[in-house]
């Protein structure tokens, strides 16, 4: 339902809940982040209000600059910790928005692969596919971008991948996503007004779209792989 990553300067896990809170007004069931500190991906979940997960967060921190939020709305799996977001498999983490709706039989071909799933959702199958590319010997983006070649359906994604603390790989089909520019940080909601506090620098991802994002800045490509230019705009910075 909501989205929000950040490659930043700062310890990343009060700002993903605080750009979390933002999106509250959308609705969700559960709430998650995950954070890449020195390469290692680690998370927490929690169902209902995004207060839970800042209590589970006092009691378990996450450490890292780098990171990865969501506030989900199920369609696919009960409202659960483990159908909560981010899902991780082996190295990656995804976020995502909307629906996968080739699960099924992207998750058959998974299994007969020797895949374990650990949740009821769609989503797990785009962090299963791209570790199984990663596993196959693709680098990161690559394994990504080869993951959203095989998906359908209307979705945003974020990913991360372990032992790269500067790099989000993102995709907007079907389900809006925007790219926030700060000094020497960069991040993502599925909304601005996500962004509102960090930045007033906005790209917004066209229909299509795929963005490589490091601290630097980002890499779009269009739906046929061209890289492409996409304006910034001014959004009004909020307190
Ligand atoms: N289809 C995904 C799920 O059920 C994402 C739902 C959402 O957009 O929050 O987990």
């Amino acid at each position: 339902c909501g989205i929000v990553g950040i490659l930043g300067r700062h310890e990343a896990a009060p700002i993903l809940v605080e750009a979390l809170k933002r999106l509250e007004y959308r609705g969700y069931d559960s709430a998650g982040i995950a954070t890449l500190n020195d390469g290692a991906l680690d998370r927490r979940r929690a169902v209902g209000k995004l207060a839970n997960l800042s209590d589970l967060l006092v009691h378990e921190p996450l450490r890292g600059k780098s990171g990865i939020g969501h506030t989900r709305w199920a369609t696919h799996g009960a409202p659960s910790v483990a159908n909560a977001h981010p899902h991780q498999t082996g190295p990656v983490a995804v976020v995502h928005n909307g629906i996968i709706e080739n699960y099924r039989e992207l998750r058959a071909e998974l299994v007969a692969e020797g895949a374990a799933f650990e949740t009821e959702t769609d989503t797990e199958v785009v962090a299963q596919l791209t570790a199984s590319h990663l596993r196959q010997g693709d680098e990161p983006v690559q394994a990504a971008f080869r993951t959203l070649d095989r998906l359908d359906g209307a979705f945003a994604l974020a990913f991360l991948f372990e032992g790269h603390d500067d790099l989000m790989v993102v995709a907007r089909r079907g389900s809006p996503l925007a790219i926030g520019h700060g000094e020497g940080e960069i991040y993502i909601g599925s909304d601005a007004i996500a962004l509102a506090r960090m930045t007033s620098r906005v790209t917004y991802l066209d229909e299509g779209d795929r963005a490589v994002l490091t601290r630097e800045g980002a890499r779009i490509f269009d739906a046929q792989g061209m890289p492409v230019d996409r304006p910034e705009k001014t959004i009004e910075a909020s307190a």
